[in-house]
């Protein structure tokens, strides 16, 4: 089973929240961390039938192949919580994983094609240098290079 899910723990968008097959964590976030995901937020299934996610902004949504795959299937308590968890998920910066277009932190979370403004500043982009500038002014980072 390794294999199906090292492909979707790679596959998974920045800051992705994973769910596997039951509670024991240790496997799937080692396999994270060897993959080089430490981004990723494994949970357990209950993660998604006691509703933790309401309220919160996913950047993605992950149900490892082994949850669907089971002889037991999904539960309708579980797939009804997970169509409502999809509608939690909006899209991040494919570097960072950072929500984009967050309405808490409008310039840092821009949309710079799929990047935030944050990061494209970081790879040297002239405006989103001056956009940060303004953001973080004493922050050196951001100076003229
Ligand atoms: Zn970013």
């Amino acid at each position: 089973m390794g294999g199906e899910t090292s492909r979707q723990m790679a596959a998974a968008p920045r800051g992705a929240v994973y769910v596997w097959c039951n509670h024991h964590l240790d496997y799937p976030v080692d396999l994270a961390m060897q993959l080089g995901r430490g981004d990723l937020r494994v949970v357990p299934p209950s993660w998604l039938e006691e509703g933790r996610w309401r309220g919160l902004e996913l950047t993605g949504l992950v149900v490892d192949h082994a949850v669907v795959d089971h002889a037991a299937g999904l539960s309708d308590s579980l797939l009804r919580a997970l169509s409502e968890a999809r509608t939690r998920v909006r899209p991040g910066c494919a570097i960072c994983g950072r929500l984009l277009g967050d309405p808490r932190d409008p310039v840092r979370s821009l949309n710079c094609g799929g990047d935030c403004l944050r990061c494209v500043a970081e790879a040297g982009d002239p405006e989103c240098l001056a956009a940060m500038r303004q953001v973080e002014p004493g922050d050196p980072a951001w100076g003229r290079r």
